[in-house]
């Protein structure tokens, strides 16, 4: 992912090393390709268009035109505000000594039955005592494919059953851990192909019944723009704390990852990044813009 954007970015920059000083034309033209290259990336208009605009405002603030190396001076800029855009410092979801409930949602395929699992062995290794939900009432087959990776990676699977109610799912949850101590529950809920409207009825009466401290909201990076207006739909309906980008691995051209901060407003936790359980990263915005300006 990225590869093209961050080819681009480079050529552009490129162009004015070893060029000493460079005028304000100069600099608008590099720009413009830039924001040309944020767009064919499938960048958000509006996120290249601030984007640009900052790089901008930052670049004559900063003297960049004086500068003996504009060319630097321009990558750190780009930097600065591609980590921005990626939503500045690393965030973690809140994570009490116990009582942790955390909801995953999202459409089905973004990666949430994995990634659920991915979670539980992540926080496993980190001492935790992890407990998955099974919580699709209607597909059993997502219930059996998470009790398959649950086994994997160790962790126990409480299975809902065929149309049970979301009160009484809580009710079973809250006995279950009664009598099996665990600090961190993940609900892998119940995702489907589009967004409908019994789905979200019944999210949202998990939701209360639960009440979940995170509700993390799983998005399939390869899905393009589209996978950000079901984004607003579940924070609309469900209301989500953050983002789970999946499948950053993919060979997508970066836009939706780019544009997810911005649009959504809720910080990015954690990456997805290989098909393996062991195929996930806390999310570090600078490291991400590293990489992306090679
Ligand atoms: P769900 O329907 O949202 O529960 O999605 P799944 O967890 O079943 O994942 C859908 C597909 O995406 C599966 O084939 C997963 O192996 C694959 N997948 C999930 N996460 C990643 C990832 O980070 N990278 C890659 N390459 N594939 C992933």
């Amino acid at each position: 992912m990225f590869e093209t954007l961050s080819r681009r970015i480079r050529d552009a920059v490129d162009k004015l090393r070893g060029r000493g000083r460079i005028s304000e034309a100069d600099l608008k033209a590099t720009l413009r390709e830039i924001r040309v290259s944020l767009l064919e990336a499938d960048v958000n208009f509006e996120v290249a268009r601030e984007f640009v605009a900052k790089i901008q405002e930052k670049a004559l603030g900063q003297q960049v035109l004086e500068s003996l190396t504009p060319a630097e001076q321009i990558l750190s800029v780009v930097y600065e505000e591609l980590t921005e855009v990626l939503g500045g410092e690393a965030r973690q979801p809140v994570l009490k000594n116990e009582g942790n409930v955390w909801f995953l949602v999202g459409l089905q395929g973004s990666g949430k039955t994995t990634h659920a699992a991915k979670l539980a062995q992540f926080y496993k290794g980190k001492g935790r005592r992890p407990l998955l939900v099974a919580a699709d009432t209607q597909r059993p087959a997502a219930r059996e494919q998470l009790k398959i990776l649950g086994e994997k990676v160790g962790v126990p699977v409480l299975e809902v059953a065929d149309g049970e109610r979301p009160e009484t799912t809580a009710q079973r949850l809250r006995q279950h851990l009664t009598f099996d101590y665990r600090d961190l529950v993940l609900v892998d809920t119940a995702g489907r192909l589009q967004i409908d409207e019994n789905l979200m009825n019944e999210l949202a009466r998990l939701k209360a019944a639960v009440g979940p401290t995170e509700t993390l909201l799983v998005v399939d990076s390869m899905t393009g723009q589209e996978a950000l207006n079901v984004s607003k739909t579940f924070d609309e309906r469900i209301g989500v704390t953050g983002l789970i980008l999946t499948k950053l691995d993919g060979d997508a051209r970066g836009g939706a990852a780019l544009s997810a901060r911005h649009v959504t407003q809720k910080p990015i936790y954690f990456a997805g990044i290989s098909e393996k359980l062991d195929g996930l990263e806390p999310f570090y915005p600078d490291r991400l813009a590293q990489r992306i300006l090679g």
